[in-house]
């Protein structure tokens, strides 16, 4: 279904956005995969999707707290495949602190990535969107773009951002073929996810099924994560003609948590 159009996608080399690149290059799309990393453990997930899927798959390194690495991460990804046709905004970190010792640095350091690349990376691909009257913008926001959780003030305010720009630059580009949607997942189970276990575990001194089902999943009322493939194949959908008429969506895939 996409066979012959371009992606990037930002924070690809791990978790949700590793996943929706698999799930684009196994649709036919030559990709361009970023995050940071162990640079032999990048080029084995790389080299490993282009042999897997027969497509072309270039990385970059781009740091996207950095405005004019998002921008060039764009150039070099249009340049190399001629255009950028889908752009997935995915790249994301968290930090949770009461909001009056909250650190500086990270609450500016979690609106930069989270919210901050997503505009300098549209801003960037829209041009050759336009160009071709064709474009899909997809961004990677969470449940905490329609509901807070305390202590995440930095992650809730940049995903109520997302959830903004999404609905904005989907009516600016509304009649020229191009959609900009976001997919908002709950829980999702990825390595940062089950990274926190242990921690909480002993934090708290409960079993790995109580963090799970106590902690994790409190909120979730299916108490199921999301599955990483549940939302690379909405991502998928979002390409498709069939979802040609969703735009300036925020989509929630949350177990019903944003129900309650
Ligand atoms: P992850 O940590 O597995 O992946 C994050 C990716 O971002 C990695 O590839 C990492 O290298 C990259 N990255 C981090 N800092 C970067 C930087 N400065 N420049 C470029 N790349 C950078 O996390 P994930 O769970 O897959 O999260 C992906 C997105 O999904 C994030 O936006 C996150 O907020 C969102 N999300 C995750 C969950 C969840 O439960 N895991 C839920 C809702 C939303």
């Amino acid at each position: 279904m996409l066979k012959d159009k371009a992606a990037v996608i930002t924070g690809s080399t791990s978790g949700i956005g590793l996943a929706i690149a698999r799930a684009f290059a196994k649709e036919g799309a030559h990709l361009m995969i970023n995050g940071l990393g162990d640079a032999a453990e990048i080029e084995k997930t790389r080299a490993g999707i282009e042999a897997e899927f027969g497509v072309k798959v270039l990385y970059s390194g781009a740091n996207l707290m950095n405005g004019p690495e998002v921008t060039k991460l764009i150039a070099d990804a249009a340049e190399a495949f001629g255009a950028v046709d889908v752009l997935v905004n995915n790249a994301g970190i968290q930090h949770v602190d009461p909001i009056d010792v909250f650190p500086d640095d990270k609450w500016e350091a979690i609106i930069r990535l989270n919210l901050v690349a997503s505009f300098y990376a549209i801003k960037a691909a829209l041009p050759g969107m336009k160009h071709k009257g064709w474009g899909r913008i997809i961004n990677t926001a969470s449940a905490h773009a329609f509901v807070a959780s305390p202590f995440k003030s930095a992650y809730v305010s940049a995903k109520h951002g997302i959830a903004g720009l999404t609905k904005t630059v989907a009516l600016e580009v509304a009649q020229q073929n191009i959609t900009c949607n976001s997919i908002c997942p709950g829980y999702v189970w990825t390595p940062l996810v089950e990274a926190q276990i242990p921690d909480t575990m002993k934090a708290r001194n409960l079993t790995k099924e109580q963090v799970i089902h106590d902690v994790l999943l409190a909120a979730q009322p299916t108490k199921q994560f999301v599955t990483v493939d549940q939302v690379a194949a909405l991502a998928v959908f979002l390409c498709s003609d069939a979802a040609s008429q969703i735009t300036g969506a925020n989509l929630p895939m949350d177990g019903g948590w944003t129900a309650e």
